[in-house]
């Protein structure tokens, strides 16, 4: 009679399914307990560069990152942080002011959802507003702060387990002259760093030069790689990177598009990376079947947050890709985010994470969360996130829904 029951049931358009097992099994004690999303409040903050930035050959610069926290609240008592930033205006089709008009689409949908079901949630999101991960991300991973904090797990835990070692953290080593850079390496060394991403790009002669003098001076134990931030076109790539020998690390976005990265691979031998050019499961998928590059950099802002980044980790694992992981900026809401995903990685498919909270000189969790530790990066071991900003340090909220 009760399966009967539940087989009419289930053509009931919204039927609380619940209530439903409670009445049809009196004596079966259901456990789930509803949760829903009753708040969600929006912050901006300005975090300026500690200095200015140049990338992409130098054609890129950058002073200030406009960040956009939220705080997702639940009729449990549950808060769940998450963070959107991009890397200034110039870098990738995204901006601020974009990630908090996201919000006033998205959040109202929200309302009433429990935060847990991400997959349900981010499936909301998808269909209300293609595209947009920006603001997708900083949702999901606010998301994934309650999860962990209603379960009294780390989200790395919940990620698929924390890898016992802590994760390289990459530096970000501004184009400059080729002595600048190596005195920019040295400064990160001092902070223990011992993986260097060197931006380089745009004028081959002198990036030559740059790559001769930093994989000269590279010391036993580091990784230097070299990224252009898709700053070549084919033939300067093909010309660099044919130019500089006994390297044992690899090249990073050498151009802007993954047809025009597919020429270099082609024709050189170095390892390749593919950052700007990775947003999505088809973009690597097309990266794999086409033997484009043997290396991606994860961004979890630009995936569009840890769901999503999830199912481009285990593609990756299920292939033989090696990941870097990181953010395209932000404050160490978002870098803890980067350390709990990347430390669920295995240390040999897992190069590097990135620091952005060491370029930026405005912290909203003073001593919470992932910090450097001798140049690596752990995940907190505190349920969820691990994270909380302190809300005087963040002023009032620009749009609560
Ligand atoms: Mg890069």
């Amino acid at each position: 009679m009760i399966v009967s029951a539940i087989r009419r049931a289930w053509l009931l358009p919204s039927i609380d399914w619940i209530e439903f097992i409670r009445f049809t099994c009196p004596n079966h004690e259901v456990k789930l307990q509803r949760m829903k999303i009753n708040r969600v409040s929006v912050w901006q903050l300005d975090l300026p560069l500690h200095k200015p930035y140049w990338l992409s050959g130098g054609r890129l610069k950058f002073e200030l990152l406009d960040s956009t926290l939220v705080r997702i609240d639940t009729d449990a008592g549950v808060s769940g942080w998450g963070e959107g930033c991009p890397w200034g205006v110039t870098y990738l089709p995204a901006f601020g002011k974009g990630i908090r008009a996201g919000f006033e689409e998205l959040a109202p949908l929200l309302i009433g959802k429990d935060p847990r079901q991400l997959d349900a949630i981010n499936r909301i999101m998808d269909l209300a507003l293609p595209g947009h991960p920006y603001v997708k991300s900083a949702i999901d991973i606010a998301c994934w702060d309650i999860a962990g904090k209603s379960s009294g797990l780390p989200i790395c835990e919940l990620l698929g387990a924390r890898e016992p070692d802590p994760v390289p953290i990459a530096s970000s080593v501004s184009t400059g002259s080729p002595r600048e850079m190596l005195d920019e390496v040295q400064r990160f060394r001092d902070l223990g760093y011992r993986v260097h991403s060197c931006k380089v790009g745009a004028d081959v002669s002198m990036d030559i030069e740059r790559i001769n003098l930093l994989a000269a001076n590279e010391r036993d134990g580091e990784i230097m790689f070299y990224d252009a931030n898709r700053a070549w076109l084919p033939r300067e790539a093909i010309t660099v990177l044919n130019s500089v020998s006994g390297l044992t690390s690899w090249f990073e976005q050498p151009c802007e598009t993954l047809d025009e990265i597919a020429q270099v691979r082609r024709r050189t031998r170095y390892p390749i990376c593919v950052d700007e050019g990775l947003h999505s499961m088809d973009d690597l998928i097309r990266i794999q079947h086409d033997g484009i590059a043997e290396l991606v950099n994860i961004k979890i802002n630009r995936v569009g947050g840890l769901t999503k980044a999830r199912r481009l980790r285990d593609f990756c694992l299920a292939t033989g890709i090696t990941m870097l992981i990181m953010d395209t900026g932000g404050s160490v809401v978002s870098d803890t985010g980067v350390a709990h995903f990347a430390q669920t990685i295995p240390a040999s498919s897992c190069l590097g994470v990135w620091s952005c909270q060491e370029m930026v000189s405005v912290d909203p969790a003073p001593g919470q969360g992932a910090r450097n530790v001798d140049g690596c990066f752990s995940a907190p071991d505190l349920p969820g996130l691990g994270v909380e900003p302190e809300l005087a340090l963040l002023g009032n909220p620009v749009a609560t829904y």
